[in-house]
C-alpha cells in the first residue's frame, strides 16, 4: 500500500544514487518532496506589452514575422534573433546560447516567449518558450536545487508524487482552525504550492502553508515545554529572610525591572516544577547581580548553584565580582576554567563531590565529565547565545534536574523570543540602572581616524581609559594577532611614553590575559588594544572609550556588545567607530550605531536590513529554520499558532480526539525523530 512516508525510491526515476543526492536536500520521503516547496514562481502568464515595466520577466504571445537568424560567435556563444508581431507592432526577441530553439520559432506561427524586457528598446531576452499545450499552471515553479539534483528533475518528481500520492493528502491543521482561518485543505494547499493557477491562489496557499509549519512548530514547543514541567523539579525553599537581608547589603537599589525579574525567578525556584527560564536584558542592564541574588536564594535552601560563562576573561571576572558580592556571607565561591591547574582541580573537584563549595563559577569547564556536584540546585548559562545547544544540554543533565536559568543580551525582539526560545519562559529586564549617561557614538573614515585618535589622547590625559578594538581579518586568528599587536605598537609610538597600552588577544595564556585585564582593571594600563576577546560581559567602570577599527566588518549585534563595555559608570562615555563601508547597507549600519543605544532597536533594524536569517541563524540564537513561513514578516501568524497550540494542550485529553488525531500523530512522528529536547 502507498503511504506518504514511502521513501522517495518509490518514484520511477530514483535509483541509490539520485535518491542520495534528494537526502542532501532533506529530501526522504514522499512527504519531504511533496513540501519542499518552490521559492518563487516564474509568472508565464502572457502579458499586454502595454503594461509592462523594464527589466520585469515576463511572457509575451505574438506571430513569428520572420525567419529567425542564428549567429555564432566564440566557441560556444550564439545568439537568435527573431521579430515578434504582436496587435501591430513588431518587437524584437533574442535567445543567447541556445541555438537549438531554432526550429521551433517558425515564421507565421503564433508562440509564446518568456524572458527579461528591456523598454528601451522595445526588446525582450529570451529564456524559453512556453509551450501552450503544456499549460498546467501559468507559473514555472521554482525549487532550490542542487548540484546533483537539478531543477528540472526536482520539478518532474515533485509531478509524479502529486500524481501517484496526492490522493492520500489529509489535513493536519484541525478542521475549526482551517475554518476559522479560511486555510485551504491540505491536499489543495499543496497543489496550488506546486502549481498555482494564478498568484492569488498561490499567495492563499502560502498563507495556509505558514500557518500549518508554524502550528507544527508551536505544538513542538508546547510539547517541550510540557515534558520539562512534568519532570520532577526541585522545589527549592530558600529563606526569605536571609535573601532579603542579603539584597540590603548591595551597594545599589535594585532596578523596578531587577526587583520584577528576581521574584520571576524565585517563583519558579520554589515550585517543584522544572525552571527553563530566559532571562534577556540589554548589555549593561544588570543581570549578574540578578544572577548573584537567585543563586544566593538556591544556595540558603542548601543547594550548590553553578554560573557558566563563555569566555575565561569573563568566568574570572565573574569570580572576582562575586567573591566580593558575597564577601559578607558564608558562601564558598571557586572558579573552574580550561587552565585550572591539575594541581588545583582535583582537591576543588573534591570540595566540589562533598558540597563544601556553594557556587562554582567557570567555563565549559563546568560540564566535563568528572566534574559531580554534591547537591546542584541552580544553573545559570551567562551570555547564553554563545553556547551551542548541547553545552545547554548537558549543563541540564548534571545531577537531579536542577533548576535553568539562561541570561542573555543577544536582543532578539521579545516577540521573537518566543520562537528562538519557544519551549522557555522569558524574563526581561527592560530599564537600565539610574544615572547612566548615554553613550555618544561617531562614524568616522579611516582618514580621519586620527583626529579620533587625538581625542582619546586627551581624554586618557584627563584621567580616562579606552578599549581599541582591531579588526577582524577573516578567520585568520595569526593575522588578527599580528595585526594587534602592530596597532598596540602604533598606539605606544603615537601616545608616548606618558601613557601605557596594553594588549589582549586570544592566543594569551590565560594567567597572561588575566595580568592584562588585572592591570587594566587597577588603572595601569589606560589603553587596551584587543581583538573580540573583551566582546562580552567585560566589565571596567573606569572605561570610557570604546573604539573600534573596521567596525563595518563586525554584525550590529556584535557593535552593540563590544559598545556596551562602556557606559557602565557614571561618567559620560564615547564610542568610535572606524569604517569605512563599501554599500549603502553598510552606511545604513553605521548610521543606525550612532542614532540609537537601544539594543532591541538596533536588533530589530538589523533584522530588516538583512533578514532574519543572517541575523537569527541557528548557531546564533538558537534560532529554528522555516522552510514557507517568515518569522519576522509573518510574527502575527507566529504568535496566533502559539496562543492556538497553547489552546490545544490545555484541552483535556486532546491526542484521543478525532480533530486532533492528525495533529497528533504528527507531533508524535515529529518528537520521535528529533529524540529527546536539545
Ligand atoms: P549585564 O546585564 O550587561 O551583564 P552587568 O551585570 O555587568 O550587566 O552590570 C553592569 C554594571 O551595572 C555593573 O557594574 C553592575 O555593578 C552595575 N549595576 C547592576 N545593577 C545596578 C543597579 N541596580 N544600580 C546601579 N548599578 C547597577
Ligand atoms: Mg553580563
Amino acid at each position: 500500500m502507498q503511504q506518504l512516508s514511502d521513501p522517495v525510491s518509490e518514484l520511477s526515476g530514483v535509483g541509490p544514487s539520485r535518491q542520495k543526492a534528494l537526502a542532501g536536500l532533506g529530501i526522504n520521503t514522499v512527504a519531504d518532496l511533496l513540501t519542499y516547496y518552490p521559492f518563487r514562481y516564474d509568472d508565464l502568464q502572457v502579458k499586454d506589452v502595454n503594461e509592462i515595466a523594464d527589466q520585469e520577466k515576463v511572457t509575451l504571445k505574438g506571430t513569428v514575422a520572420a525567419e529567425p537568424v542564428l549567429s555564432r560567435f566564440g566557441r560556444k556563444k550564439s545568439r537568435l534573433n527573431f521579430r515578434l508581431l504582436i496587435d501591430h507592432d513588431v518587437y524584437l526577441v533574442t535567445f543567447f546560447n541556445q541555438p537549438y530553439l531554432q526550429k521551433q520559432i517558425i515564421t507565421g506561427q503564433s508562440i509564446a516567449v518568456y524572458g527579461k524586457w528591456d523598454a528601451k528598446r522595445s526588446s525582450l531576452t529570451g529564456m524559453k518558450i512556453i509551450n501552450p499545450n503544456n499549460a498546467e499552471s501559468a507559473f514555472g515553479s521554482i525549487y532550490p536545487a542542487s548540484k546533483a539534483v537539478r531543477q528540472t528533475t526536482i520539478q518532474k518528481l515533485i509531478k509524479q508524487a502529486y500524481a501517484a500520492y496526492g490522493d492520500l493528502i489529509e489535513d493536519i491543521v484541525p478542521a475549526p482552525l482551517e475554518a476559522k482561518y479560511r486555510l485551504l485543505p491540505r491536499r489543495q494547499m499543496i497543489h496550488d504550492m506546486h502549481f498555482p493557477p494564478s498568484k492569488e491562489a498561490s499567495a492563499a496557499a502560502r498563507r495556509s502553508a505558514t500557518y500549518e509549519e508554524f502550528l507544527l512548530f508551536q505544538m513542538q514547543m508546547q510539547a517541550l515545554k510540557r515534558a520539562d514541567a512534568s519532570t520532577n523539579g526541585i522545589a527549592i525553599h530558600y529563606d526569605n529572610q536571609r535573601l532579603k537581608a542579603f539584597i540590603k547589603t548591595l551597594p545599589f537599589e535594585l532596578t523596578h525591572a531587577q526587583k520584577r525579574v528576581v521574584n520571576e525567578i524565585c517563583l519558579d525556584l520554589k515550585a517543584p516544577q522544572h525552571m527553563n527560564r530566559l532571562l534577556q536584558g540589554d548589555v549593561g542592564s544588570g543581570k549578574t547581580i540578578v544572577a548573584a541574588i537567585v543563586m544566593y536564594a538556591a544556595i540558603t535552601a542548601g543547594y550548590q548553584a553553578a554560573l557558566m560563562a563563555p569566555t575565561e576573561i569573563l568566568a574570572e571576572q565573574h569570580a572576582d565580582n562575586l567573591a566580593k558580592v558575597f564577601a559578607k556571607t558564608d558562601v564558598n565561591v571557586a572558579l573552574l576554567t580550561g587552565s585550572t591547574k591539575p594541581a588545583a582541580r582535583k582537591p576543588l573537584l573534591g570540595a566540589l563531590a562533598n558540597g563544601e563549595i556553594d557556587l562554582l563559577i567557570g567555563t565549559h569547564a563546568l560540564i566535563q565529565d568528572d566534574v559531580q556536584y554534591a547537591n546542584l540546585g541552580l544553573v545559570i548559562t551567562d551570555e547564553q547565545h554563545r553556547f551551542g545547544v548541547n553545552q545547554r544540554a548537558a549543563f541540564r543533565q548534571k545531577g537531579g534536574q536542577p533548576d535553568a536559568l539562561a541570561m542573555t543580551a543577544t536582543p532578539i525582539p521579545r516577540t521573537l523570543a518566543i520562537t528562538a526560545y519557544g519551549e522557555m519562559d522569558v524574563s526581561e529586564i527592560d530599564e537600565l540602572p539610574a544615572g547612566r549617561q548615554p553613550i555618544q557614538t561617531t562614524w568616522v573614515r579611516s582618514n580621519q581616524a586620527n583626529n579620533a585618535l587625538h581625542f582619546v589622547q586627551q581624554q586618557v590625559a584627563a584621567g580616562a581609559q579606552a578599549y581599541v578594538v582591531t579588526p577582524l581579518i577573516e578567520e585568520s586568528e595569526t593575522l588578527d594577532v599580528k595585526n594587534a599587536e602592530a596597532l598596540s605598537e602604533n598606539l605606544q609610538a603615537y601616545f608616548g611614553p606618558s601613557v601605557k597600552v596594553g594588549l589582549l588577544h586570544g592566543r594569551l595564556k590565560a594567567d597572561e590575559k588575566e595580568a592584562v585585564m588585572t592591570a587594566f582593571k587597577a588603572g595601569e594600563i589606560q589603553v587596551l588594544v584587543s581583538t573580540t576577546v573583551i566582546e562580552v560581559g567585560v566589565d571596567v567602570k573606569n572605561a570610557t572609550i570604546m573604539m573600534i577599527y573596521n567596525a563595518d566588518r563586525f554584525g550590529l549585534a556584535q557593535l552593540h556588545q563590544l559598545r556596551g563595555r562602556v557606559g557602565r559608570g557614571t561618567q559620560a562615555s564615547f564610542c568610535i567607530l572606524v569604517a569605512d563601508p563599501k554599500n549603502q547597507q553598510g552606511i545604513e549600519r553605521m548610521q543606525i550605531m550612532t542614532e540609537t543605544t537601544n539594543g532591541f532597536v538596533l536588533a530589530q533594524r538589523d533584522l530588516e536590513l538583512r533578514g532574519a536569517g543572517d541575523v537569527l541563524g541557528i548557531k546564533q540564537s538558537g534560532m529554528p529554520e522555516f522552510k514557507v513561513g517568515d518569522p519576522v514578516a509573518d510574527l502575527t501568524v507566529l504568535q496566533v499558532a502559539q496562543q492556538d497550540a497553547h489552546a490545544i494542550v490545555q484541552t483535556p485529553d486532546w491526542q484521543t480526539r478525532p480533530e486532533y488525531r492528525a495533529l497528533a500523530e504528527n507531533l508524535e512522528a515529529k518528537l520521535a525523530a528529533v529524540g529527546t529536547l536539545d
